[in-house]
């Protein structure tokens, strides 16, 4: 399969396209997440297992379609793509979906255009991620020590991880950490990690383990409830509560020691659902219409049946029209996994 780039047009700036994608439940679709590969340089335990089986190359969305894709869904009103993965800057040529999509940057029809990653590609991606207008990126990280790094990614190289967002700080990026809270693994690191990455300037968000995809562990083992974080960073910081929402899980606190901001991203303690303005399209072309559900579309089949933007967009609005409610994430010691699909799948 070839990554190169044939050119679709762009589409017109905010105010001028068909109306927005709103949900059964009035809520305006705004934000589209894009897994764009399974595949990762680590294997963090609580993410994927030792032996991942990854999906063969040719069920993946082109580059070109993914392009294409994207441009249906700003063209409605999508105002901020998130590349994700599995790893996104593993994925072979990556950066030219970024050139293609910095376009729609550059007309005003796209707000934001941002990346999560584990950092292992940034030293190398940063400076083309920024010129492409690439502003604030984020890194996951979940500890600053090097033994457990490797550990926990079963793999990882610390330094190369500190490099890679050096670097993009370098190239004028806005870094936040985001660090998934482990039982027994991280828990004890928090606080000094808050005021490493504060200290550098940049936010961080802490993430609870959800019941996603089968892996070896058992997540009861591994799962560390936010609340018990919060109440032990209260020993050594003061946290203030911050009005701040962007729509999904997080909610916000100023450290009033250290002037940063902390986020706590609760799916399984705190219903966040009411705002949820997201959808998730997978590397193979599926529309997840919540992360903790299983109803999806098959935008793929549509793409590759038709050459007809406004048919693409149909069924884009289709899928939205089964957009639900909420989620109901359990983590309980039973099998299978509450959702089937690791993260690297959907794209977290
Ligand atoms: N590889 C990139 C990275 O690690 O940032 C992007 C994909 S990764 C799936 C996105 C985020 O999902 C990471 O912050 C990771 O820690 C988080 N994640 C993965 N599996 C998770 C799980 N079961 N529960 C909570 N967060 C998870
Ligand atoms: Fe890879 Fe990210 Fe999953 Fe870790 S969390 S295995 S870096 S996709």
């Amino acid at each position: 399969m070839s990554d190169a780039i044939s050119l679709p047009p762009t589409v017109p700036p905010h105010g001028t396209g068909p109306a927005p994608l709103i949900d059964p439940f009035q809520r305006a679709i705004s934000y589209l997440r894009i897994s764009v590969t399974d595949r990762c340089d680590l294997r963090c335990a609580y993410c994927m297992s030792e032996t991942m089986q990854f999906l063969p190359k040719r069920d993946l969305l082109s580059l070109e379609e993914l392009d294409r894709l994207c441009g249906v869904f700003i063209a409605r009103g999508v105002r901020k793509l998130r590349i994700t993965g599995g790893e996104p800057l593993v994925r072979r040529d990556i950066m030219h979906l970024f050139r293609r999509l910095s376009r729609h940057l550059d007309s005003g029809a796209l707000k934001e255009l941002t990346l999560t990653t584990n950092g292992t590609q940034l030293a190398r991606f940063a400076p083309e991620l920024a010129s492409l207008g690439v502003k604030r990126i984020n890194v996951s990280l979940d500890t600053l020590d090097a033994a457990k790094f490797k550990d926990i990614t079963r793999r990882g190289d610390l330094p190369v991880v500190l490099g890679g967002i050096e670097a993009a700080r370098a190239a004028g990026m806005q870094v936040k950490i985001n660090a998934v809270a482990l039982r027994d693994v991280n828990g004890d690191e928090i606080p000094d990690m808050i005021a490493w990455a504060h200290g550098l300037g940049m936010d961080m968000t802490l993430i609870e383990v959800m019941p996603l995809g089968e892996i070896e562990a058992d997540r009861t083992d591994q799962f560390l409830p936010l609340s018990v974080v919060r109440q032990r960073l209260e020993s050594r910081y003061t946290l203030t509560n911050l009005p701040d929402r962007t729509g999904g899980p997080a909610r916000y606190v100023r450290v009033e020691e250290t002037g940063g901001r902390l986020g706590f991203i609760t799916p399984l303690t705190h219903n966040f659902c009411e705002s949820c303005n997201r959808v998730r399209l997978t590397c193979t072309g599926q529309l997840y219409l919540c992360l903790g559900q299983e109803d999806s579309a098959d935008l793929r089949a549509v793409l590759r049946a038709t050459g007809d933007d406004a048919v693409l967009a149909r069924a884009v609005e289709e899928a939205i029209s089964r957009k639900p409610k909420g989620h109901d994430f359990v983590i309980a010691r039973q099998r299978p996994a509450a959702v089937p699909r690791h993260m690297s799948v959907t794209g977290g």
